[in-house]
């Protein structure tokens, strides 16, 4: 019999499970609090005949059944990118993964020494407990390559110093980088060995869609309505209301939804369990009232210039700027620019949405992005100038040291609300990708569906679900 679904969130992980479930046959509506667009972090903005990326999304999975979800949608539209993305750090650009040629071509003799020391040192005097981020790092790599590779960046992202920041953290997103691995790699290089196949890694290549990440959501998007799904945009869900087994959602400007089965939110956790009824306890609401998020702001500027810098995007390991990655939107998708005669750069800040920063004008932040490509030395020209600020709130999920009990918690008291699934990235609050995020809500449409009885939550935490590689 056929079941009702609210979805919360028209991103990737709200879409996939509606696709999932239109495909099911059951009766899917989504509730989407962006006026214009879906595809939520994943969305591509447009101004002008240039299309911008929320971050610059690559493309790669290890889970089979995702990558053939978006290559059945796109198909076609699908390119295959080659990655480039350096490391601008005093002065120079490093190839990020680290590749031991590389940074020996660009340090001096004394800087290698010093790295070389300091990563010996580290792993006679092994430290005994690990509690934060720079201590898993250091563990790994030693004070000196810390200091260079991994500090700054991670401190103009999160916002505050590593030993604050959680070791979850770095397990995830560092897993699998190591000085053994580079070695490997640099003997490898020298000798000029590779695997039979010669096969690209997901390192060193991704997907892409032509029209940036957007297309594959503006695509479902359409796909789910025309197989009978509602998607209402300009649609803020303000509360979650449970009543004899059934599920109903009411909106900031006042109106309410059908009665459902199911509801599958996607919306920050923090936000949501504030509207949900009958209320949890008073300790998981303190507990969430803890969760914290990082926002994100980019500023593109857009000029007339065929030249550029060779790169997907950079990172600006350089405390004399403010920015902290640079994307070069071209280099993912030459449709993201109108002729290979122009140029847009995003300038991606990391702040607070309460901040300083975050209600600086349009104008002043233009003219600070200016000012840091100049002492960054990129090519840049004011010829057909225009700008955009893209303001994104929510954009990370802060792991803190109580992550994991708090998760836990959080699980274990959802129990108690049948019908109410999480999802996502914000849903669920981990640092999830795109493909995670739609694993998870595979998961909970199986769940749904009593195809089968998973947890979202092992997603991106078992080692399968691991990336190869360390940053986004
Ligand atoms: C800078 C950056 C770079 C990234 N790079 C990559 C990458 O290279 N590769 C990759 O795979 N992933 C990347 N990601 C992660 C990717 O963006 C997310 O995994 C993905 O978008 C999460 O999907 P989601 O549906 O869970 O959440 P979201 O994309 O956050 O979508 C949730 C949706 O819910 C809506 N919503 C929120 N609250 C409400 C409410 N109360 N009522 C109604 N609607 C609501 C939001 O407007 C949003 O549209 C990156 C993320 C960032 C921030």
């Amino acid at each position: 019999m056929s079941k009702t679904i609210l979805i919360i969130g028209a991103g990737p992980a709200g879409l996939s499970a509606a696709h999932l479930l239109c495909k099911e046959g059951q009766k899917v509506i989504v509730y989407e609090s962006h006026s214009t667009a879906v595809g939520g972090l994943s969305q591509t903005a447009r101004q002008g005949g240039f299309l911008f990326d929320i971050g610059g999304h690559r493309f790669y999975t290890k889970a089979k059944e995702v990558e053939e979800f978006w290559h059945d949608i796109l198909g076609e539209d699908f390119l295959r990118r080659t990655r480039l993305s350096r490391i601008f750090y005093n002065g120079t650009f490093f190839k990020y993964p680290l590749e031991l040629g590389d940074v020996l071509k660009n340090i001096s003799f004394f800087k290698g020494c010093e790295f070389l020391a300091s990563y010996i040192k580290v792993k006679i005097l092994k430290k005994k407990e690990i509690h934060s981020f720079e201590d898993w790092v250091i563990s790994q790599f030693g004070v000196s390559l810390y200091e260079a590779f991994f500090k700054s960046y991670t401190e103009k992202v999160w916002g505050r110093p590593c030993h604050e920041i959680s070791k979850d953290w770095a397990a995830q997103r560092i897993n699998n980088l190591s000085i053994s691995k580079i070695l490997l790699e640099f003997i490898k290089n020298f000798f000029n060995i590779r695997s039979k196949q010669n096969i690209k890694s997901l390192i060193e290549e991704f997907d892409y869609p032509r029209k940036g990440p957007g297309m594959l959501w503006e695509r479902v998007s359409a796909e789910i309505q025309k197989m009978g799904a509602e998607v209402h945009l300009n649609h803020h869900v303000s509360s979650m209301v449970s009543h004899e087994g059934k599920w109903q959602l009411h909106f900031s400007n006042g109106d309410s939804s059908p009665m459902a089965d199911h509801i599958i939110s996607t919306a920050p956790v923090k936000t949501l369990l504030k509207g949900l009824k009958p209320a949890p306890s008073q300790t998981l609401k303190s507990e969430i009232e803890n969760y914290k998020y990082r926002d994100f702001l980019t500023v593109i500027l857009m000029f007339k210039q065929r030249d550029s810098f060779p790169d997907n995007w950079l990172y600006i390991h350089d405390s004399r700027v403010k920015v902290a990655r640079i994307q070069n939107y071209k280099n993912w998708s030459p449709e993201m620019v109108p002729s290979p005669e122009y140029t847009s750069y995003g300038l991606e800040y990391f702040c607070q949405k309460d901040d300083d920063f975050w209600s600086m004008t349009d104008e002043e932040l233009v003219e600070l992005a200016i000012r840091e490509i100049g002492i960054i030395d990129l090519p840049f020209t004011r010829v057909e100038f225009s700008s955009k600020v893209i303001r994104m709130p929510y954009a990370y999920p802060v792991y803190d040291h109580n992550h994991s009990q708090r998760s836990e918690l959080l699980q274990r008291e959802l129990e108690s609300y049948p019908g109410l699934h999480l999802a996502g990235r914000n849903g669920l609050h981990r640092y999830n990708n795109q493909d995670h995020s739609i694993k998870t809500a595979m998961i909970v449409t199986e769940n749904i569906l009593n195809k089968s009885k998973r947890s979202p939550w092992k997603v991106n935490q078992d080692a399968q679900y691991l990336e190869e590689e360390s940053r986004s």
